[in-house]
């Protein structure tokens, strides 16, 4: 239902990314997609066939493409959940950063806004991962090292990539590193901080990769290994500087997992009317 939701209100023509951990939705596009034609008495076998029904019928009336990917081979296992999950959670600004463990749980936190864990300067939330000043030096690396293997990937894999990629990579404001202290919010390299493909780097993929199949592959690698450096240079980095700050609190993996329960035990809920 929540990808019928995604693909009722998504524009024309675009390419929608759709992270879900469901074994289960994953195993039914994959057998409409290859199968094609599906019987009346296939579909009634499948739960849901309406709504799949829809879907497809959404895909294609839409012209959008669907993008699963995953760094895993095996589907589904834990880790791909994981994985998944945090990236949703870091497109749509829901990340564990400090500021939603303490609305997660009030008592383990202290009252009002908690100060970055990295340079104290502004409020420790989602907004604020890639603005912090404690970032803009890993930012810089990871631009510049993107531009550089993005030049490498379309040289390789194109016959002709024509003689201004140098140039389109340059002045592509995506690799401009040439800000002050904080990367601009502005920047469309915040929003691949964010997990969020800007068009300024499918712009160079459309240009510079005619066929289909291959841009589609090649932008997949080019921007999973972007998508673990930042996670290692960023986000992983500051989750262990905010567990080691949680440790000096003694907030631990425990207490919140028996929040809810010991919530309960302190307040019980008030008496039935006779
Ligand atoms: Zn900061």
């Amino acid at each position: 239902m929540g990808i019928l939701t995604a693909l009722i209100i998504s524009p024309f023509n675009c390419r929608i990314n759709i992270y879900t951990d469901s074994a289960n939705c994953i195993n039914i596009f994959n057998t409409r997609m290859q199968s094609g034609i599906v019987s009346p008495r296939q579909k009634l076998k499948q739960s849901n066939f309406l709504i799949w029904d829809l879907i497809f019928f959404l895909i294609n009336e839409k012209h959008l493409e669907w993008l699963n990917s995953n760094d895993h081979d095996a589907l589904c296992s834990i880790k791909v959940s994981k994985q998944q999950g945090n990236r949703i959670k870091k497109c749509n600004f829901i990340y564990l950063t400090i500021d939603i463990q303490q609305r997660n749980y009030p008592r383990l936190y202290s009252l009002g806004s908690i100060p970055c864990i990295e340079c104290a300067y502004a409020r420790d939330d989602n907004v604020h991962v890639g603005l912090c000043k404690e970032h803009s030096n890993q930012i810089i690396n990871i631009l510049t090292q993107a531009a550089h293997d993005l030049q490498e990937l379309i040289i390789t894999n194109t016959k002709d990539a024509g003689f201004d990629l140098d140039d389109t990579i340059r002045s592509s404001p995506l690799f401009n590193t040439t800000f002050d202290d904080i990367l601009p919010q502005s920047h469309p390299g915040y929003l691949l901080i964010h997990h969020l493909v800007p068009s300024d780097l499918t712009l160079i993929f459309y240009n510079y990769i005619k066929d289909k199949k291959l841009r589609f592959s090649l932008f997949l690698k080019f921007f999973s290994t972007l998508m673990s450096s930042i996670d290692t240079l960023i986000w992983t980095r500051r989750a262990s500087l905010i567990k080691q700050w949680e440790s000096t609190l003694s907030i631990t993996k425990n207490k919140k997992r028996f929040y809810r329960q010991r919530q309960k035990k302190r307040a019980p809920p008030p008496p039935a009317p006779d």
